[in-house]
């Protein structure tokens, strides 16, 4: 006998048995959305450590200007 679920994530029908290690879930990824994993799925987002690269570049190119006009920006610091 098998039992016919809806995965309680994306409602997709399954058979329940226990070969399914993602029970009662059709899949490890309803499994992980269902646990709250947003932040492990953010770290998978193509061009986040391109953006970082840039973001170091425009600060690295940024402390240089600092340099340059060092006393003006001491000055108007202190
Ligand atoms: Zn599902």
């Amino acid at each position: 006998m098998t039992l016919k679920v809806n995965c309680p994530m994306c409602q997709k029908a399954m058979e329940w048995t226990t070969s399914n290690p993602h029970r009662p879930f059709c899949s490890d990824r309803c499994k992980l959305i269902d646990l709250g994993c947003w932040a492990a799925e953010e770290h998978k987002i193509p061009g986040s450590p391109v953006y970082a690269d840039t973001l170091s570049e425009q600060l690295d190119e940024a402390s240089d200007d600092l340099n340059n006009v060092h006393p003006l920006f001491s000055d108007h610091h202190q």
